[in-house]
């Protein structure tokens, strides 16, 4: 089997130890392995498949060196500045910042719902964001069937969503410890801020979800989002709210939604089984239950979605992206 240069931009923080994780665990054909990150970790060792690697510094020539496709995970700032010169140099880049979402011309992809865009890409491909790929996996599959009218979406989101500053956030705020990543304290509080606030009032967390969805579904549907942080380590939930332009049977769509490659149904509400954080943490599925009738509008259902926003979320998407490249590698530029 054919195996690749693989760099990995971020290679010390969450999402950047989540892929190294992932790619061992997939088995991906690797040949050399680069890991970098900011200087403060040059030097740094990192074992990968039991071989012990040097953290580099990311810099302008980290890609002179023959490298097939780069995993960047160190911020938006860091992607602006680096993933152009690594696909200048013919690195093909998969970027996990928001940087380059919603460029036109840069393929925004998550492999269980449109595998097919991530051939437009001119080097670089982007990752979406976490709630948002949570989200559409079941969606896909609805929207082509009952043709969604509408989506209200409304987060609970976990702290490792912000690296390992959100969680030590959460931790010291139950040693009573005052937070220096969030505004707030998170322990015991729910915080309706993530990201940014815009002039039109949403977060930017909030716009990633309803530019991303309308990009990701190729379709200018209406969506709104209210998205929370909450004080729970891993994983995602996400309460989705869908109007459709078609008529229903709800037991269909519970059909429809398992038969989604990668997507499981956990709906017995009289056993008590629905998704849960605490389930997700460490698979790479996406989870939905509480599947229902939203009696309050013509045709409507609500959703419950969790996954772990780590690794479904950040790194497994990623590296699925990657895997898409290479199973459909047609020479050295992929
Ligand atoms: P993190 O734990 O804080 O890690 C940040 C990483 O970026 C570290 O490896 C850090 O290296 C590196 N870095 C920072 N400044 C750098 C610089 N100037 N040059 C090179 N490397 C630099 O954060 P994270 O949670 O892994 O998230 C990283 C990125 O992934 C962000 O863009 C985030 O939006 C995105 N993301 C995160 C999630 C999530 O759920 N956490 C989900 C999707 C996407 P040092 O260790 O040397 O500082």
């Amino acid at each position: 089997m054919k195996k690749y240069n693989i760099a990995i931009a971020g290679a010390t923080g969450l999402v950047g130890q989540t892929f190294l994780q992932v790619l061992e665990e997939r088995n991906f054909p690797i040949e050399n392995l680069y890991l970098m990150a900011s200087s403060r970790s040059v030097g740094k060792i990192i074992k990968y498949k039991g071989e012990n690697i040097k953290v580099e510094e990311l810099n302008e020539n980290s890609f002179d060196k023959d490298i097939d496709i780069a995993l960047f995970s160190a911020g938006g700032e860091v992607s602006r500045k680096f993933s152009p010169i690594a696909a200048s140099k013919g690195v093909i880049v998969v970027d996990n910042s928001s940087a380059f979402r919603m460029v036109d011309s840069i393929p925004l992809i998550v492999p269980e719902v449109n595998p097919e865009d991530v051939w437009n890409h001119n080097g670089i491909i982007a990752n979406p964001n976490c709630s948002t790929i949570q989200s559409v996996v079941p969606l896909k599959v609805l929207d082509k069937k009952y043709k969604i009218k509408r989506i209200i979406y409304s987060t609970y989101q976990a702290v490792s969503g912000s690296g390992f500053a959100g969680i030590k956030d959460l931790e010291n705020g139950l040693k009573g410890e005052a937070p220096e990543n969030y505004p707030h304290q998170i322990a015991g509080n729910c915080l309706p801020h993530i990201d940014v606030f815009l002039e039109n009032g949403n977060t930017k967390e909030e716009q990633k979800m309803i530019d991303e969805t309308k990009k990701i579904l190729r379709k200018d549907v209406r969506v709104t989002a209210t998205c929370v942080r909450v004080p729970v380590l891993h994983s995602h939930s996400v309460s989705i709210n869908i109007e459709f332009e078609k008529t229903f049977d709800i037991n269909q769509i519970r059909k429809d939604l398992a038969s989604v490659k990668g997507l499981v149904v956990e709906d017995d509400v009289k056993k008590n089984i629905y998704p849960m954080a605490i389930n997700s943490k460490g698979k790479d599925e996406v989870f939905v239950g509480r599947v229902r009738r939203d009696e309050s509008v013509e045709n409507g259902i609500n959703l419950w979605v969790v996954a772990d926003n780590i690794r479904k979320g950040a790194a497994t998407n990623t590296v699925q992206i990657a895997e898409l490249l290479i199973a459909g590698d047609r020479g050295r530029k992929l």
